[in-house]
């Protein structure tokens, strides 16, 4: 419980202007990405340091207060939004970054350094790849915790797959390094648990990532066509050609018409879908899948196409595609982000069935996403001034999650489970499952301070003993074989 004594003590800690319980500037911290949630914590406390993070952390679990870690608060699936009668941990000043050494491609950063800050720092010789459309606010902390993905990520991966090493504050205050700048370590993967968990195993004070050297030429192109499904076939063709593309996105007819409305990129406002793929590597190779890709874009009925001619029109064709969440306030006044992954495969039938289910709630669903991973951003447009639409809303972006675990998808993609996809984790996962992720949160939290009533769907206490052993669904199917 907070009480005035452990709020002095916070003070004495951090300083009496870094501790926040005014409830008007409370306000500031109440929700994230997930508008529509609210919940201002009791206290906002802003460390400056690892050493004042481990102090306020330590000093929650001696009088057993939960607390949340924020970074820059953009985070889509409510991470972030604080624990009534708890704490928020804003990390926003622990923001340096502590050491470029690119003879080991590696930079060792505080948590609140930006995502685009990394590139900035290691350029123009190296990059850091994972790139959300948020990388321009969107912290390296925030990142970790969601396992972040980005445009670049069908051909370099995910954040997880750049962090080598961290230094990690425990919710009961001791301070553990796990990993370094190699590349892997013997024993159990660490590091690989902490990324994605969504801030419920601890807070990340040190992170250690791996850059990698900027491709010698880039080759942007946009193909534009009729229909979203001929995109979507052109996608299925590029990679049945055995080409990795940095990036292959697609925006449909609505996301085009809004960021084009904010970005004036020009793209065409009468195409039923833009493919972006951006090839790179050494100038031989863009060059020569260059006539490939668009030797595809023909052969699936392409209306036009655009070849960027220079950085500069290389810049302003991603600004559009990173410009599309934001820029749905062109077209719509509420929309609702909704985040699953699908195998490339199914996607016809997936937007289909999209399609199918906007019409059923008669609400518009613009469609924006990562084609190359399968990973659907449909954002759903509705009017919160009328009573009863953000529910419907809800109710149609849970139904499109349904239809994407049906394609054997899953519930997120890179966006996280946080307060909002909670509910959808049985349909993911048996109970044994979310036993064996509850253990694992125990050995980290044993008090469960750390982000609680996040991730899980129900709650669940560190002590329960676990169940009898019941068979796993795909053991049940006879798919596989306990031994
Ligand atoms: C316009 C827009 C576009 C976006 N595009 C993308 C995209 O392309 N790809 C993508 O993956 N995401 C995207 N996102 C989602 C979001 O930006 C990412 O999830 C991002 O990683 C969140 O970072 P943050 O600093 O804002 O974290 P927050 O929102 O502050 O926190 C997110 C979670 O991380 C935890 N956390 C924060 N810092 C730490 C830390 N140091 N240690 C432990 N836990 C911590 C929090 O408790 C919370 O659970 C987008 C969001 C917006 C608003």
């Amino acid at each position: 419980m907070i009480d005035a004594g452990l709020v002095e003590h916070f003070r004495r800690i951090c300083g009496h202007e870094h501790v926040l319980t005014d409830r008007h500037e409370l306000r500031t911290y109440e929700s994230d990405g997930l508008r529509h949630y609210r919940s201002p914590p009791a206290v906002a406390i802003l460390p400056a340091s690892a050493d004042e993070v481990r102090q306020v952390v330590r000093a929650c679990h001696d009088a057993r207060v939960p607390w949340v870690a924020r970074g820059a608060g953009t985070g889509l699936s409510g991470g972030a939004i604080p624990v009534e009668n708890g704490v928020l941990i804003v990390l926003t000043r622990l923001n340096r970054i502590l050491e470029v050494d690119l003879d080991n491609q590696r930079v060792v950063v505080e948590p609140c350094v930006t995502n685009a800050a990394i590139s900035k720092a290691v350029g123009p010789s190296h990059f850091y790849p994972p790139d959300p459309s948020s990388q321009v606010v969107s912290t390296i902390g925030g990142n970790v915790a969601e396992n972040s993905g980005g445009l670049h990520c069908f051909k370099y991966g995910f954040t997880t797959n750049y962090v080598t090493g961290l230094e990690i504050v425990l919710s009961d205050g001791e301070v553990v390094t796990l990993g370094g700048k190699e590349l892997d370590r013997p024993g159990y993967d660490l590091v690989g648990a902490f990324v994605g968990s969504e801030g419920t195993l601890g807070i990340a004070t040190r992170i250690t990532l791996r850059v990698v050297p900027e491709a010698e030429a880039h080759k942007t192109t946009v193909g534009y066509f009729e229909s979203i499904e001929q995109a979507g076939q052109a996608v299925t063709d590029i990679v049945a050609a055995g080409m990795v593309p940095a990036a292959i996105e697609i925006m449909d007819k609505l996301t085009i018409e809004a960021t084009e409305s904010w970005t004036h990129a020009g793209y065409p406002l009468d195409v039923g879908a833009a493919l972006i793929v951006e090839l790179d590597g050494s100038e031989a190779e863009c060059e020569a899948r260059f006539g490939d890709v668009m030797e595809i874009y023909e052969r699936n009925g392409a209306t036009g196409t655009r070849v960027a001619q220079d950085e500069n029109e290389r810049a302003l064709i991603w600004k559009a595609r990173k410009a599309a969440f934001a820029a749905m306030g062109y077209v719509s006044p509420y929309y609702y982000v909704q985040d699953s992954v699908i195998p490339r495969t199914r996607l016809a039938e997936v937007l289909k069935r999209i399609d199918e289910l906007s019409r059923e709630y008669g609400f518009k669903v613009a469609n924006v996403f990562h084609a190359g991973d399968g990973n659907l951003h449909p954002l759903v447009c509705y009017d919160a001034r009328n009573a009863g639409e953000l529910e419907r809303a809800e109710e149609l972006a849970g139904a499109i999650v349904v239809a994407c675990v049906e394609a054997g998808g899953s519930i997120t993609g890179e966006h996280g489970v946080g307060l909002d996809k909670k509910r959808h984790m049985t349909d993911m996962f048996s109970e044994q499952d979310l036993e064996a992720f509850q253990r694992l949160r125990c050995a980290f939290d044993a008090e469960q301070l750390a982000n609680p009533d996040k991730v899980m769907p129900t709650p669940r206490l560190c002590g329960e003993v676990p169940g009898p052993y019941r068979k796993h669904p795909l053991e049940q199917a006879g798919v596989a074989e306990r031994f």
